[in-house]
Parts: structure tokens; C-alpha cells; sequence
């Protein structure tokens, strides 16, 4: 019997009560342990497929599932498996940084005792410890992306989504978080990323699906997906999937010599 695939989307279709439809009948399936990327131009459909998954949106049509759990009828074990650090930064302004983790723990049923132990590790892992009594509000910017990270994986998710987790954040907390990205990849968790840096996306992802105005236009490997496009690299096969093929870095280069 094939593993159970820890998301299976079959024809999600999402249109807005403003009229927009931001998916047009997606299908994609992430199996157990991948490490998947998500990537398309702005407003392609990605964090509406991703709030779809995560009961931040209801899907128009059709079936979303988690490790085999329907995420839109019977969400509550398809919710438990999932962390989410979304796009936007949506902390509570009111809540310490230590808050932030015991009250999402409490909310995943997490006893007291684990939730402090388990807050305790993560914010020894993300360099938060100093800071566990501010509120949220006076942390500077990359301190409220690692607490994000942090809130998502405190109830140990078996699939963590993270949505351009790294959109204007420095270097070293860029490189600080794909290293531990990585290691609970290679340790289990299943990975959905969204992110502009195509050069990290190929590094870091075994799959990669293309999404274009609310479509999967492409997928696979990041070899295969060079090659579908006759092109060496998954950025010069993005550029070829947006039109944009003028802009490669291989090209310039070519050009020059
Ligand atoms: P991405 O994450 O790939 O940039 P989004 O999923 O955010 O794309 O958006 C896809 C499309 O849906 C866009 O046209 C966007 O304007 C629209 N959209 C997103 N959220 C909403 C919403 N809450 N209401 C109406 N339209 C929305
Ligand atoms: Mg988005």
C-alpha cells in the first residue's frame, strides 16, 4: 500500500467574494518527509492555497487532505499536524514572547508542564530566551519572524508551512533558518516553502511546483524543471514560465563572453 502523502490537493478551486478566483482547480501532493517549494510571481495563488490548507480560507471546491485527514469537513487532526508561520506577521501585541508559545501549545491541548518544556527548547533554538518576558510588539523585525517560526513548530507538526518565511529578513537569519529548516526536514517533518530566492529553493527543496495565476503550470525536480525548459538553472526556468527569459543570469553571462 502507498504511504499516505502528507498533502494531497485534488482540483482546489478559490474564488473571493470580490469576484477574483485565486485557484482554478489545483491539484499537488506532497509526500511524507519532502522538502516542497511553492513558487510563482505575486498574486499567483500561493498563500491562498496555503490559508485553504489551513482553515484561513474556505475553499470554493474541492479536497484538501492532511496525512489522509479531510482539512475542510473534519479539520481538527488535519490542523494538529500542520504549523503554519504565515506570510503577514500576526502576533498578539499584548502577549510576552513566552506567552506567545504557552498559549499556542494550550490551544493544541498541550499539558502545562510539556508547553514549558517545549518553550523553553525553542526559544534556546531561536535565540529568544533573553527576550521571553517583552511583549511582542518591542521585538525588532527578525525577532518577530524566529517567534513566528517558533509558535509553528511548539505542538510538533508533522508538515510545517512556511510562507516566505524569509521576505525581508538579514543574512544570518536567513542562513540561521534554512539550517534548522533542514535539520528537522532530514529528522522528519515534511516542508512546504513559498519563497522569492529561487537559488535557495533549488538548494533546499527536492520538488518544486510552479503556480501561475491560480494554476500549477509545472513541477518537479529542480533538474527535471531545468530541463523541461531547455535551461540550466530553476531561476532561468522561472524566467522562462513568467516571460521574462531577457532577465537570466546565464544569458548576461553568455552575452559577455
Ligand atoms: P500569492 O501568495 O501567490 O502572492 P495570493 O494567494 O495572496 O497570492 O493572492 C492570489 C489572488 O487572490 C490575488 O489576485 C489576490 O489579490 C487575491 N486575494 C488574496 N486574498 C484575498 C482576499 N482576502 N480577498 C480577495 N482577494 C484576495
Ligand atoms: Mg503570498
Amino acid at each position: 500500500m502507498p504511504a499516505t502523502p502528507a498533502l494531497q490537493i485534488t482540483d482546489l478551486v478559490k474564488r473571493y467574494p470580490t469576484g477574483v478566483e485565486a485557484l482554478k482547480g489545483v491539484s499537488l501532493d506532497i509526500g511524507e518527509g519532502e522538502f516542497f517549494g511553492l513558487l510563482g510571481p505575486n498574486g499567483a495563488g500561493k498563500s491562498t492555497l496555503i490559508h485553504c490548507t489551513t482553515g484561513l480560507a474556505q475553499p470554493t471546491s474541492g479536497d484538501i487532505r492532511v496525512f489522509g485527514h479531510d482539512a475542510v469537513h473534519h479539520y481538527e487532526q488535519a490542523r494538529a499536524a500542520v504549523g503554519l508561520a504565515p506570510q503577514e506577521v500576526n502576533l498578539d501585541w499584548f502577549l510576552t514572547v513566552e506567552e506567545t508559545l504557552d498559549y499556542h501549545g494550550g490551544y493544541f491541548g498541550m499539558p502545562k508542564r510539556e508547553r514549558r518544556e517545549r518553550a523553553k527548547e525553542l526559544l534556546a533554538e531561536f535565540s529568544l530566551t533573553e527576550k521571553r518576558n517583552d511583549r511582542t510588539r518591542t521585538l525588532s523585525g527578525g525577532m518577530k519572524r524566529r517567534l513566528i517560526l517558533a509558535r509553528a513548530l511548539m505542538h510538533r507538526p508533522r508538515l510545517l508551512i512556511l510562507d516566505e518565511p524569509t521576505a525581508g529578513v538579514d543574512v544570518e537569519l536567513r542562513l540561521e533558518l534554512w539550517h534548522y529548516v533542514q535539520r528537522i526536514n532530514r529528522e522528519g517533518t515534511t516542508i512546504l516553502l513559498t519563497t522569492h530566492y529561487l537559488e535557495e529553493a533549488e538548494q533546499l527543496c527536492d520538488h518544486v511546483a510552479f503556480i501561475n495565476e491560480g494554476q500549477v503550470v509545472a513541477q518537479g525536480s529542480s533538474p527535471e524543471l531545468a530541463a523541461q525548459f531547455g535551461v540550466r538553472s530553476l531561476e532561468d526556468a522561472y524566467l522562462e514560465l513568467v516571460g521574462r527569459k531577457e532577465l537570466s543570469r546565464a544569458r548576461a553571462e553568455a552575452d559577455a563572453a
